[in-house]
């Protein structure tokens, strides 16, 4: 068994069909026979678009799992669950543009896994305040498997970035 910690966010054009997507798509994570309860669930960021700003607010937060999937079936099987709900990008040649579901994964154990198509830890979480306050939340003990820092260390250094000051608390952990 092993730990993953998995961010989400979505950024469609209504802000209750965010949460909607959000709140479906850890659904269909925790009902998966490889995903064993508990599944915790940070409180939901509301956070401004990076890159292509031109688009609306991200809702964004970390879940941590307790899962039997191997890291690449991890991947595969998030992938699955953004084309369920519909995945699209508005303008497809845009990266980070606006999208209904974004699921990657964090933290897996302590994995360093570099390949074409999975690189753990997620190479920009670091960087991302809207990943690393969330994932604070639920596991500011947990080390970074690369920097060999807590979470709790590590979120220092974007404690005083204009991002950070961005993101608001949106709701409370629906666990
Ligand atoms: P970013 O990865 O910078 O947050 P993004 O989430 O918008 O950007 P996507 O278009 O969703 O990027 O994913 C592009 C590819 O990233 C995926 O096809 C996947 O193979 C790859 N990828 C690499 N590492 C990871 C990871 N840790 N979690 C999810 N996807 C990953
Ligand atoms: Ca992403
Ligand atoms: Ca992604």
């Amino acid at each position: 068994m092993a730990i993953a910690y998995i961010s989400f966010g979505s950024n469609i054009d209504d802000s209750d069909e965010r949460i909607e997507y959000i709140e479906t798509a850890l659904g269909i994570i925790r009902a998966n026979p490889c995903v064993q309860p508990p599944m915790q669930v940070s409180s939901y960021y509301e956070t401004e678009p990076v890159g292509y700003t031109d688009q609306a607010k991200f809702i964004n937060g970390v879940a941590k799992i307790n899962t039997t999937f191997s890291c690449e079936d991890l991947l595969a099987f998030l992938q699955r669950v953004e084309c369920m709900l519909g995945r699209e990008r508005i303008e497809k040649r845009v990266r980070w543009g606006p999208r209904s579901i974004d699921l990657d994964i964090l933290l897996y154990d302590n994995a360093c896994i570099s390949q074409p198509d999975l690189q753990v830890p997620h190479p920009e979480m670091l960087n991302r305040a809207f990943v690393m306050i969330p994932l604070n939340e639920i596991a500011p003990e947990v080390r970074h498997p690369i920097s060999g820092k807590t979470i709790r260390e590590l979120i220092e250094k974007i404690s005083e970035t204009p991002e950070t000051k961005g993101i608001i608390k949106w709701s409370a952990a629906i666990q």
